[in-house]
């Protein structure tokens, strides 16, 4: 039995003689049962045309009338395309039945576009999971999304201005919102036959996703007159192929006049030649991000790949010698490298080394023991001498925050070796030693002008360490804010930053080597080995 009621005979009627499918009939009498929609079409058809037809029978049954007032009546005097009541007011004519004009299963339905005829049973439900496996991923569940075309909502509102007519003239009141969504109908018919095939549930919180793509280029041009009467609702956006995109089209009919919208439409709809196509069948793993720390032992070594006008002038960088292994196990298609601030290429980074964290686009492996993490980095510090890796692991999204945060506050040491024009006295050993936070301001350095824009930037240096090598050189320790510029400290950078080290010791000095000793970001949390 149909979960239907009396009051929703005339929908019924009115949708089957438009040429909607039996589930998108069931949709639009708000039939919220999941199990209805998985029945076969063939048996949803024959109950849902006795129930359409029982109505003829119970035309003259004094108990009905009395309770739900039988429409037929009119509904056979507006029929448009089959006028039988030519004029004459005519009553109780059956004539020819047109709840059989489209009954012919090879149709395709004027709504849905066969999205629920043909594209919901096993055997589709067999050919996406052919496809699935095939991509090769490792899942424990999986989400479905459906995207329709866009032109589908047209046909659902027409459809929908139908049905409103059908109830408005009962007295009855039904929202828009009620009316069961095509995909949300898809999916309940499609999610017991794919997991099923997959073997894994269906889990709304999946990171894997299983998407599927229907066109339909018949009707491409259905949604175009909506441009003439809603232009402000399509305007042309970057990465959009079409300005007809679902949600343009879904504002512009809650905005358009019913009476506009019928001057332009048919309602219901016409009659498709094709169904829908399902246009591409498609994987897609959410990101997974790895963060750990690295150390910098190389002198000739980018963070990221160096590139000048489409040369590479260094033949790595950090973030390549990291990534590549985790692209190749985690088995992604791509990835996004970041870190707590950055070293210059000539620059080492010692000590607890950097905070990084990887997006790994599209993993096809996503689940790791510790162990195997740990693996991971032993075979990434086994492949190269100028990096090394620790505290590797799988972070949340949400954490990577954490690097970021508050990471000007941070305190950053490093250690310079330092050439100086004068020879070096104790006094100035110990004058460097008793300066305790001095504040410098920085303009913006020459050598990163032409990428960062120009500002006066007030640091701190906490501390200095000085210890005397010969009479011009000497190693500085220092303690700074984070993003203070150390080179151009050291050599002033023209004036550009004051005070600094020359117009402190009253001499021209020169960095010579620079190392990163620490960075105080107690992010990603150590992990024992
Ligand atoms: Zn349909």
């Amino acid at each position: 039995m149909l979960p239907l009621k009396e009051k929703d005979r005339p929908v019924v009627q009115a949708l089957l003689k438009a040429g909607c499918c039996v589930r998108c009939v069931l949709r639009f009498c708000c039939v919220e049962l999941q199990s209805t929609y998985r029945q076969p079409c063939k048996d949803l058809e024959s109950e849902l045309h006795s129930f359409a037809h029982t109505e003829e029978c119970t035309e003259t049954n004094p108990e009905t009338e009395d309770a739900q007032d039988p429409p037929c009546k009119r509904l056979k005097l507006e029929g448009e395309g089959h006028s039988v009541a030519d004029g004459q007011g005519a009553v109780i004519v059956p004539g020819p039945d047109p709840l059989h004009a489209h009954k012919d299963e090879s149709e395709v339905c004027v709504v849905c576009l066969g999205v629920l005829q043909d594209f919901c049973d096993r055997d589709f439900a067999k050919k996406m999971a052919d496809i699935v496996d095939s991509a090769g991923y490792q899942f424990s569940s999986l989400v479905v999304s459906v995207s329709l075309p866009p032109q589908l909502s047209v046909r659902e509102h027409s459809t929908w201005l139908l049905v409103k007519k059908e109830v408005g003239q009962k007295g009855l009141c039904l929202g828009k919102d009620d009316v069961i969504q095509i995909k949300e109908a898809y999916k309940w018919i499609i999610h017991p036959l794919i997991s099923a095939e997959l073997g894994v549930p269906v889990d709304g919180k999946s990171c894997f996703e299983v998407s599927v793509v229907f066109t339909h280029p018949e009707t491409d041009g259905d949604c175009h007159f909506l441009a003439t009467v809603c232009s402000d609702c399509f305007k042309p956006a970057k990465n959009k192929q079409s300005v007809f995109t679902r949600m343009a089209v879904t504002k512009a009919l809650e905005k358009i006049k019913d009476k506009d919208f019928r001057n332009q439409f048919p309602c219901p709809p016409c009659h498709p030649v094709t169904k829908c196509i399902a246009q591409d069948i498609s994987c897609l793993h959410s990101p997974i991000f790895v963060a750990g720390r690295y150390n910098k032992y190389c002198r000739t070594l980018p963070q990221t790949p160096w590139v000048i006008d489409g040369e590479r002038k260094m033949e790595s960088s950090v973030e390549e010698l990291i990534s590549e292994h985790l692209l190749a196990n985690f088995r992604a298609e791509g990835f996004n490298f970041s870190s707590s601030g950055r070293e210059d290429v000539d620059v080492r980074t010692l000590g607890n080394g950097r905070p990084f964290a990887i997006e790994l686009l599209n993993p096809h492996r996503a689940n790791f023991t510790k162990e195997e993490i740990k693996q991971l980095q032993q075979a990434i510090n086994k492949s190269s001498e100028k990096i090394k890796v620790r505290d590797l692991q799988i972070v949340t999204r949400d954490a990577v925050g954490h690097m970021k945060e508050g990471e000007e506050e941070k305190t950053k040491s490093y250690s310079a070796l330092i050439w100086s024009q004068r020879p070096i006295e104790k006094e100035d050993i110990d004058f460097l030693n008793d300066i305790k936070d001095c504040k410098i301001a920085q303009k913006t350095p020459l050598r990163v002008l032409h990428r960062r824009p120009l500002a006066v930037r007030q640091r701190l240096i906490h501390t200095m360490q000085a210890r005397f090598l010969d009479q011009h050189h000497f190693t500085l320790h220092l303690r700074t804010q984070a993003g203070t510029y150390i080179k151009e400290f050291v050599h002033g950078d023209f004036g550009r930053t004051k005070p600094n080290l020359c117009s402190l010791m009253n001499t021209v000095t020169d960095i010579l080597e620079l190392d990163v000793e620490s960075v105080d970001v107690d992010w990603p949390p150590a992990i024992e080995d």
